[in-house]
């Protein structure tokens, strides 16, 4: 289990993170809803040891988090995916597949099989494996920052916002994938603004508004939520 209590996180003097309290069971898949600058990133940020809390505690089992190096935290198999991809656009999508698998980087085989996973879960990557990164469409892209998350062998994986800027299509593949992902046994916490389309997959969600968590609940009881309904799913 992931679980936070009380995470703050301050950006100089302005407090980022206010007491945050939550948790992902494993093979939850939990959604964050917020509107841009409500805390997700940060929260993410703070989870990957990126960004220093200034309180609180992040326990993943039986470890700490908050206080570990980023890549001991990717070793414990939490592994972040960022917002905007943050993809190697000039080097080819097997590299950047396998840049993923770095801190295995001495397990070669188990590395291949993971390869063949990914390859499986994502047939397009593999037919378009010899091409830069950057030449891709927005959702190809998406998928190869999935993909090479997946390379990282999380047993957690914290998706920051994978439908930004894909067109509505596209947006349903890539939460069909997370879904895939999910039922195979990884935990997913889902940062989106796209309310919607996170909801139809979620086991439960919570809504954060600057840096605080204002609401919580199961899919249904956020989805027919009257405020969740207006400021996020429409109609
Ligand atoms: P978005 O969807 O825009 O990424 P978010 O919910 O992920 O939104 P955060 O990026 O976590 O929000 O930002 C939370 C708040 O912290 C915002 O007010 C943002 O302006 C501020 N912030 C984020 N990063 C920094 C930083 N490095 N320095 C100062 N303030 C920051």
């Amino acid at each position: 289990m992931l679980k936070f209590d009380n995470v703050a996180l301050d950006y100089g003097s302005f407090r980022a993170l206010d007491g945050i309290s939550m948790h992902a069971d494993d093979g939850e898949l939990v959604v964050l809803l917020g509107a841009n600058g409500a805390g997700k990133s940060s929260i993410f940020l703070t989870t990957s040891g990126l960004h220093k809390a200034a309180g609180g505690s992040i326990r993943f089992g039986e470890r700490e988090l908050i206080g570990m190096k980023p890549s001991q935290i990717v070793r414990s198999g939490v592994i972040q995916c960022p917002e905007g991809r943050k993809l190697f656009p000039g080097m080819t999508v097997l590299k950047n597949l396998t840049l993923g698998a770095y801190v295995h980087r001495a397990d070669k085989a188990g590395n291949r099989r993971r390869l063949d996973e990914v390859m499986g879960l994502f047939p397009i990557l593999d037919q378009k494996k010899d091409v830069p990164a950057g030449s891709l469409s927005g959702g190809q892209q998406q998928m190869v920052a999935l993909g090479r998350a997946l390379m990282a062998r999380p047993k957690v994986l914290l998706l920051d916002e994978p439908s930004l800027g894909l067109a509505p299509l596209v947006v349903k593949q890539v939460f069909d994938v997370i879904q895939q992902i999910n039922r195979t046994g990884t935990t997913v916490v889902l940062a989106e603004q796209n309310a919607f389309a996170a909801l139809r997959i979620a086991h439960r969600a919570y809504v954060i508004e600057s840096g605080r968590i204002v609401l919580e609940g199961n899919r249904e009881s956020l989805m027919n939520n009257e405020a969740v309904r207006r400021a996020y799913v429409g109609g």
